[in-house]
Order: C-alpha cells, then sequence, then structure tokens
C-alpha cells in the first residue's frame, strides 16, 4: 500500500474553514431537499447519503514518469501489440468523419445527471467525504450512448469519448464548487463585519423549496454548470490543435442539442455562452445573498467569482472519486488510464501524430486550391 498523498495546503485551510462554520451553525448533515427524477417524478435517494455508502476509489494524480509510461504504451505500435484498443479514428475514416455534418443527439436522454456524477458540498458532515462522486459505469453507458447516436462520433473510438465525456462532467461538478465558494466568502464577510450571514444551505434550501422558481431558466446553477463545462472543453481546444480541436468543436456542438434534452434549469444552458454566463453569475451571486440583483454584482462575477481561480482548492486536489465496483473501476481504468489529468486539462494518450498531419496536408490543400481559384477568378477580370 502506498502512503496517503500529502494534504496540500488548501486542504488544510478548507478544514480550519469547515471547524469554523460548524461554530457558526452553517453546515448540515444532509440536504433536505425532494430528489426526484426529472423524468418520471419519482422519489431518488438523497445522493449526499447515498454516496457515503458506496465503493468508490479515489482518483489520485500521476507523477510525470508515469504519464509518460501510459503515453508510451498506448502509443500506436506499441498498442497493437499490447492488444491496447482506443486509437481515435483512422486517416481513412477522417475526412468522412469531418467532412459531415454534425447531427444532433436525437433521441438520446442522458441520465439525470445526479446519476453520472455528483458534488459534495463541503458544508454538509462528515466533512471528509466533501468532493465530487463519479459513477463510472454510468458515465461509461453514457458515452457509448452519445457515441451511438451522434453521428459523427461513431467513427470515434469509445475510449476518445470517454476522455471528452469524463472532462465535460468533471467541470460541470467542478462549478458546484466554486459556487459553493463564492457562498462561502460572503459567509465569511458578513460574519466579519456582523452582518446577517446569508447562508450556503439555506441558499440551497431555498432552490430545492422552489423559491426561485419565478427564473426562467431554475434552478440556474444547473444552467450555469453546464455552460461553464462547455467553456472549459473550448478553452483546451484553443491551447491544443488540430484533431482534438476539430473533435472538440463538434462534442460541443452536440453538447448544445443534448441539453435540450435535459431537465429544468440544465436545458437552459445555451443561454449562458460568450459572455452571457456574466450577468447569470451575477443574478446568481444575488440569490445566494437572498438579496435583489445588483448591477454591481456582474462585476464581482466578471473578475472575482465564481471563476476558476477563486476555487478554494484547486482541480487537482478536489476529493474525486470513481463510484463503483472493484471491476467497474478497473474497466474505467483501462479505457481512462489517468483520470484525474484527464479530467483537469484532457490529458490524452492517443497517439495523434499520423492524424495530425493528415489534418495538417488536408488543410494545405484546400488553401491552395482557394489560393488557385482566386488567382484564376483575377487573371479572368
Ligand atoms: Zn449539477
Amino acid at each position: 500500500m502506498s502512503p496517503p498523498p500529502a494534504e496540500s495546503s488548501e486542504e488544510r485551510n478548507l478544514a480550519h474553514t469547515q471547524n469554523w462554520l460548524r461554530l457558526s451553525g452553517l453546515t448540515a448533515t444532509t440536504l433536505p431537499i425532494d430528489f426526484r427524477d426529472i423524468r418520471t417524478g419519482e422519489h431518488v435517494p438523497d445522493p449526499a447519503q447515498t454516496v457515503l455508502t458506496l465503493p468508490a476509489e479515489r482518483s489520485e494524480k500521476h507523477k510525470k514518469e508515469q504519464l509518460e509510461a501510459i503515453e508510451a504504451r498506448w502509443s500506436d505500435a506499441k498498442a497493437q501489440a499490447d492488444g491496447v484498443t482506443g486509437q481515435p479514428a483512422s486517416t481513412a475514416d477522417l475526412d468522412d468523419l469531418l467532412d459531415r455534418n454534425p447531427k444532433l443527439f436525437a433521441d438520446l436522454r442522458r441520465l439525470p445527471v445526479n446519476a453520472v456524477a455528483f458534488y459534495r458540498p463541503f458544508h454538509l458532515e462528515p466533512f471528509d467525504r466533501w468532493g465530487i462522486y463519479i459513477y463510472v459505469e454510468h458515465l461509461m453507458s453514457y458515452a457509448t450512448q452519445v457515441r451511438f447516436v451522434a453521428p459523427f462520433l461513431a467513427g470515434v473510438s469509445k475510449e476518445v469519448l470517454l476522455h471528452l465525456v469524463l472532462f465535460d462532467v468533471f467541470h460541470h461538478e467542478f462549478y458546484h464548487h466554486l459556487a459553493e465558494c463564492a457562498a462561502t466568502t460572503m459567509e465569511i464577510f458578513a460574519d466579519a463585519i456582523g452582518a446577517p450571514i446569508p447562508s450556503y444551505v439555506n441558499y440551497r434550501i431555498a432552490v430545492g423549496a422552489g423559491k426561485f422558481a419565478d427564473h426562467a431558466h431554475n434552478p440556474l446553477e444547473e444552467a450555469l454548470a453546464n455552460a461553464y463545462a462547455y467553456h472549459g472543453l473550448g478553452f483546451i481546444s484553443r491551447v491544443k490543435t488540430g484533431y482534438l480541436d476539430a473533435l472538440v468543436g463538434s462534442y460541443q456542438k452536440n453538447l448544445t442539442a443534448q441539453w435540450l434534452q435535459e431537465g429544468p434549469g440544465y436545458r437552459h444552458a445555451a443561454s449562458y455562452l460568450s459572455g452571457a454566463q456574466i450577468p447569470g453569475n451575477g443574478q446568481l451571486l444575488a440569490m445566494m445573498l437572498q438579496r435583489k440583483r445588483h448591477p454591481a454584482l456582474d462585476q464581482v462575477a466578471q473578475s472575482v467569482m465564481p471563476s476558476g481561480y477563486a476555487a478554494f482548492v484547486p482541480k487537482p486536489d478536489i476529493p474525486t472519486y470513481l463510484v463503483g465496483t472493484p471491476k467497474q473501476v478497473q474497466d474505467f481504468h483501462a479505457m481512462v488510464p489517468a483520470p484525474n489529468e484527464t479530467y483537469c486539462h484532457l490529458f490524452w494518450p492517443f497517439d495523434t501524430k499520423p492524424i495530425e498531419v493528415h489534418l495538417k496536408n488536408r488543410h494545405k490543400e484546400r488553401e491552395d486550391a482557394k489560393k488557385a481559384a482566386k488567382a484564376a477568378k483575377a487573371h479572368r477580370r
């Protein structure tokens, strides 16, 4: 058995904050919310309680050498020899794949999001069980469904798709952490100046009780969480290029169609893209304060919180549990060898060099053809 990883300073600080929250009467053991399946209306057990009893394995960070070893094992030639599947589409399929218009996820219904992953707030006791819980079996079956229904993604290996889905789902849940951190900051400030404390737990109870039901996109936090995950994917594709860029772009397009199949709040994520998330987050801060919207809150939402920089614990250190039997977790690792690095920055063990070369040549051919057409037109004049 390897020793548990050293606790980070963020985790230690958070433990102090949790103690203060408890002493201030701001914590709870459960969120007394009536959880219902969004489709059937059936009562579902409170996931904050059920996750505590399920088998789970914490997802750990890898060392640089370990990641290099994974990449070597997954590289094309070696992978074939070892029988590792999961390479992305072959270049032969690629043109077809890229030229096709991405169709919508016509009949796909994502499992209720609580069934794929769940964020357990750090306001809940027992304190050491806060974090993100990912139900690996549901995630895998969701990825299979997506691949089956979305034509663009049919030629993409299930392993590639699972990497994208994991990144997407983690970022949705990470947004809930950002929202909780924003609320906690307000609790701390209010207490420091002796003002009435806008309690996070009360905010969550108010959401569950339908207090904000007059908002057109209630529950707003879910719409913003979906939009946050979408923007996270966009950021990755600006950093990396080529195949991944094309793939992420297509995944995003499909995602916006997918949202429409989801429950209230979730399905309104498209209203919070490309800048519109700022007033959305300003509105969320107002709900947490249980006050009317104030225009200056948008300034805070844009530059202070809830933004990725305002997380109390950074992404790689958020306790993230892969929920499932040892066999399910093992199957999951066979497809996603480094989950922590995948959900944080889309670590990518696939050998995409042949595809990148193909894409580059294709791009050049098209540019050359465009130039030739322009020259011919100028000549005719
Ligand atoms: Zn959510």
